[in-house]
């Protein structure tokens, strides 16, 4: 029972409501040892167009596969979750704003570098990207406005470009092409 109300049918990771107790009590533990504390916001890009073309069965695979690369890449004290729709949150604990870049990096990287394709038909789907804004607890922050600062960085990053990671307070950087040149490790859906 406690584990249905706190998991994501569809991609198995926790859901929105256990993000928000995760978060809370990392944040709070976070501002009684003052210690960092960071958090990512993750959109994929152009969702929309991808489940208008190919369907939702395909944008459904897709949510998995963005889930998987998630927990393949964040360490057991970090916290993925779907925070809804094709939106997921990283709570990462003991984790500045430049580590935090550092990991939504290669959250961004490990999407670009991969064409989906489908295993039974052989259907290339081409990339699917993500853009990741990122904001660190602040002193006297509550885990909204971490949250709302987080998400103002993803709107930057998809303004500028999408497939980006942008850290509230910075400007975009471009990134470095390297993606392009990992292209066709293949994700298979
Ligand atoms: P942007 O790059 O600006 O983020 O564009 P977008 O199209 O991803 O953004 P928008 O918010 O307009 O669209 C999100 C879309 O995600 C809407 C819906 O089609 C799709 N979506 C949301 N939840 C699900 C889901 O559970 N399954 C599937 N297949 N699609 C979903
Ligand atoms: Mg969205
Ligand atoms: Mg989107």
């Amino acid at each position: 029972m406690r584990r249905d109300a706190t998991t994501d049918k569809l991609t198995g990771l926790p859901n929105r409501r256990a993000f928000d107790q995760v978060f809370d009590e990392a944040a709070s533990q976070a501002a009684t040892r003052r210690a960092p504390l960071s958090l990512l916001m993750i959109d994929v890009d152009h969702f929309k167009k991808f489940n208008d073309t190919y369907g939702h069965q395909t944008g459904d695979a897709v949510l998995k596969l963005v889930a998987r690369t998630l927990t393949d890449t964040v360490k057991g004290r970090d916290h993925p979750a779907r925070f809804g729709g094709e939106e997921f949150a990283i709570v990462l604990p003991e984790t500045t704003a430049m580590q935090a870049r550092t990991v939504a990096e290669q959250v961004r990287q490990a999407m670009a570098s991969r064409r989906i394709v489908r295993r039974n038909s052989g259907v290339d789907y081409g990339q699917v990207t993500v853009s990741v804004g990122v904001a660190a607890l602040h002193p006297g922050d509550d885990c909204a406005a971490l949250i709302a600062r987080a998400d103002t960085a993803l709107y930057t990053a998809k303004r500028t470009w999408r497939n980006r990671v942008v850290v509230e307070g910075q400007e975009p950087r471009p990134t470095n092409g390297v993606e392009a040149r990992l292209a066709a490790a293949g994700a298979v859906l």
